[in-house]
């Protein structure tokens, strides 16, 4: 019954087909968790979208991600990429914060926290393992780009945690 699922599409059922959407470099994270998606146009038939990191080459690949997922689904959405304002970590969702936490990568600072510059000492970041929050930066890069190294001086267990932006 395809006039049927037209007449159902709303704004709901488009949020929970981008929910199953995941970044490529976190894929147990949802682009909705992320705060990637920024609108949804029914009207206008786009959906907007602010990549994170633009220096992340998964950035690129998120936009075909989310296109390709619509597209399975039946949504006739065009993807639109909205570079201003840039993606910050304060998009990311309480659910994202916690995800990220349970897969051991200490989520950025609260958006109260001041934000810090590139070059300035990062903010003290909690243990994911044993929540102290005596930890230092072993390395400004992760795995990823997105992520830097560091390891706690409690437990000893070294750690990735989210840069905050
Ligand atoms: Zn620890």
């Amino acid at each position: 019954m395809v006039a049927a699922t037209l007449h159902r599409l709303d704004d709901a059922r488009v949020w929970r087909v981008l929910a199953e959407v995941c970044d490529p470099e976190l894929p147990f994270l949802s682009v909705v968790d992320l705060g990637i998606v920024r609108e949804v146009s029914l009207t206008g038939g786009v959906v907007r979208i602010t990549p994170t990191y633009s220096g992340c080459p998964a950035a690129e690949v998120i936009g075909l991600a989310i296109a390709n997922k619509l597209a399975e689904a039946g949504m006739n959405l065009r993807v639109e990429t909205q570079l201003s304002p840039a993606w910050t970590t304060d998009w990311i969702t309480e659910k994202g914060r916690e995800t990220l936490l349970a897969h051991g990568i200490a989520p950025p600072p609260a958006a109260s926290t001041d934000k810090h510059t590139l070059f300035a000492d990062p903010p003290a970041v909690a243990c994911p393992c044993c929540g102290s929050m005596d930890t230092e930066r072993v390395s400004a890069f992760g795995a990823t780009a997105c992520k830097a190294m560091h390891r706690c001086l409690s437990c000893s267990e070294p750690f990735e945690a989210f840069k905050c932006l």
